[in-house]
């Protein structure tokens, strides 16, 4: 009985996992178009609101959030140790479309009482949820904007862009990149069951439908609401259906990078991620094709995954 229950463990954990088994399905909104199209326009002042609010402070392993075998990072002597990060929440909005979220914030309930809201053993023991310190909760960040909250983009599905998620009304619906729920790793196996959960009772989650960029200069934009005012990117790498965004905003572009690139260190020095990466060669990819936008609109704000930029 004991091997036989060995055994079972022993297959369970060498089988790869997805982030989440909750339903997929293709998402109604957005409109492929291509990165030409969208560089063409995204300098001209546009109408999303966009405002940036931290919602907690949070500490990561350095070693994580870069890649520290990196030449530049090897020259530079950087070395592991607890990096100082923040959790974001970006409250868009649009004059027609609406109020969006980018990524949720930190939900209170999430701190005080993680076993409550679903997160297992292991996340809670390693996760350092106990080292979130809310600056401002998802809830009030979202009744800050005084209207229904619409729908929330997720970068991607790892617990610090969800940890907002038991705030957000149940009937919202939720778009990831292509692949997301499904990413198949290992590590998975501990955050299931708590995506799971997040996600109980909420309508299926809206897959972006993207479709290669002809440009060749990322893999594939959408124009998220058809009227070249918000920009879909998919940046694969950091999980396989990472995305970021871009805003385009009364003051000019603001590029919202997600994970692509957690630290300042990293975004200067074109370095991607470390540990926490699904696909180095990838990531490293996007990172660079990100960069490159950037470097050909130097009036674009740069908003980075868990650091501010400057
Ligand atoms: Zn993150």
């Amino acid at each position: 009985m004991f091997r036989k229950a060995v055994l079972l463990f022993i297959v369970a954990a060498l089988s790869a996992c997805a982030q989440s088994t909750h339903e997929s399905v293709p998402a109604a909104l957005g409109k492929p178009i291509s990165s030409a199209a969208m560089e063409a326009v995204i300098d001209t002042p546009g109408p999303i609101d966009l405002k940036t609010v931290a919602s907690a402070e949070y500490v990561a392993d350095l070693s994580g959030l870069l890649n520290l075998k990196d030449p530049k990072a090897v020259e530079a002597g950087l070395s592991d140790h607890e990096e100082p990060i923040q959790i974001y929440t970006h409250l868009l909005r649009h004059p027609t479309q609406g109020f969006f979220m980018v990524d949720t914030g930190v939900s209170r309930r999430l701190v005080e009482d993680p076993a409550g809201v679903g997160v297992g053993l292991v996340v809670r023991k390693f996760g350092k949820i106990e080292r979130m310190q809310i600056r401002e909760d998802a809830s009030s960040a979202m009744k800050s904007e005084g209207e229904p909250l619409k729908g929330v983009f997720l970068t991607h599905l790892h617990l610090d862009h969800i940890s907002g998620m038991p705030d957000i009304p149940k009937d919202v619906p939720f778009y990831t990149g292509p692949g997301e729920a499904a990413e198949s790793k290992f590590e998975n196996l501990f955050v299931q069951g708590m995506e799971d959960r997040f996600f109980e009772g909420r309508p299926a989650i809206q897959e972006l439908q993207f479709k290669k960029d002809p440009d060749e200069k990322f893999e594939a934009v959408i124009d998220v609401f058809g009227d070249r005012s918000l920009f879909a990117i998919l940046t694969p790498g950091h999980t396989e259906g990472h995305v970021s965004y871009l805003a385009r905003t009364p003051t000019g572009p603001v590029l919202l990078t997600g994970d692509a690139c957690h630290t300042r260190w990293g975004w200067e020095h074109g370095v991607e991620p470390g540990s926490y990466t699904f696909d180095r060669e990838r990531e490293r990819k996007s990172l660079l094709a990100l960069k490159a936008l950037s470097e050909r609109h130097p009036k674009m704000v740069v908003k980075l995954g868990h650091q501010p930029s400057v």
